[in-house]
């Protein structure tokens, strides 16, 4: 039986991990895909206190080793199920592994969105990409488009024009939501083009993409990529948990800074909880937050 076991290998729980083995408290954390979770896809981080610059999978890497270093135990599985049973959790993973703790933090972050247009299901894979660092080396010399106006969008049009033969970053509005240092480095690139007031109609090609149908301001255009790299933000994704947590209209987890769910002995932290600004540094506050609440929880058992 494991004190905590934490739902969720990003930042907000491998820290959420650190903090709770120091306390004495042993910890497992399950992670689905990647530690790391998704700072792995981002190619330079300049924000993170104490690093000047690092990437997305070194930070990740660090997170994990500074976590298992202080004892944490962790596990690659997929997290289907988890019901209270007395004063404990059974956690079920889709391998049919499961584990018992005292008391669970979901730190489960947030999946990339969708843009919802025709085909878009179909084509993952064959020209319709959520992740520049995983897959721009399939693009290289090719003409792409991103689209999205946040920082994901930003930085994976940067990747982007240092291999791939032209970049269109595809906007729905005039400004950007990212990063205004981002948008200067972009416009100095020669190889891309930004397609403000534009929305996205249709991905062209048959098996493969061979174009993007956008429509901006008002009239038709046909950008001629084979690659279209969707950076539109994330949404979480809470439904094997709902049973315990209230969420909100986009989703997210209902709780305040304390971390806390209506569920004793239940916590939330980082990007999967509803909140305003949803970063790194934040994800980590979370982390440090309801591993103390948690171990608080555990001590009052
Ligand atoms: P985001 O900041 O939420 O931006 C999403 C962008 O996609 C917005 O520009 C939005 O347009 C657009 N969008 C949303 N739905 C759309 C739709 N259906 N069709 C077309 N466009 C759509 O998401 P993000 O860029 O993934 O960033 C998430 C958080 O991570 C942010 O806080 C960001 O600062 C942070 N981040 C940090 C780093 C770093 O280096 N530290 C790197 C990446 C991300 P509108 O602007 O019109 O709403």
């Amino acid at each position: 039986m494991y004190d905590i076991i934490v739902i969720g290998g990003g930042p907000a729980g491998l820290t959420a991990a650190t903090y709770a083995c120091r306390a004495g408290k042993r910890v497992l954390v399950i992670e689905k895909n990647a530690f790391g979770g998704q700072i792995t896809w981002s190619p330079r981080v300049e924000n993170f206190p104490g690093f000047l610059s690092v990437t997305g999978t070194e930070l990740g890497d660090k997170l994990l080793e500074q976590a298992m270093e202080q004892g944490s135990e962790v596990e690659l599985e997929e997290v289907t199920a988890i019901s209270p049973e007395g004063k404990s959790w059974h956690v079920s993973c889709e391998s049919d592994a499961s584990f018992e703790a005292k008391a669970v933090i979901l730190a489960a972050g947030a999946k990339p969105r969708m843009l919802g247009i025709e085909r878009e299901e179909e084509l993952v894979g064959s020209g319709v990409c959520y992740c520049a660092v995983c897959d721009g080396a399939f693009y290289a010399g090719k003409p792409v488009a991103v689209c999205g106006g946040g920082n994901s969008a930003l930085q994976d049009a940067l990747l982007l024009s240092e291999s791939c033969s032209r970049v269109y970053l595809v906007h729905r509005r005039d400004s950007f939501r990212g990063e205004q240092k981002l948008v200067e480095a972009l416009e100095k690139k020669s190889n891309v083009e930004f397609v403000l007031n534009a929305r996205v109609q249709a991905f062209l090609g048959e098996e493969e993409v061979r174009g993007l149908a956008v429509e901006q301001n008002g009239a038709e255009r046909v950008l001629p990529v084979e690659g279209v790299f969707v950076a539109i933000g994330h949404q979480p994704d809470l439904g094997a948990f709902a049973d315990f947590l209230d969420r909100n209209e986009q989703g997210y987890a209902a709780s305040g800074e304390t971390c806390l769910t209506r569920t004793p002995g239940l916590f939330v932290a980082g990007d999967c909880r509803q909140k305003s600004v949803r970063q790194l540094t934040t994800a980590a506050a979370d982390g440090a937050v309801a591993a103390l609440a948690a171990v608080q929880y555990i001590d009052n058992l």
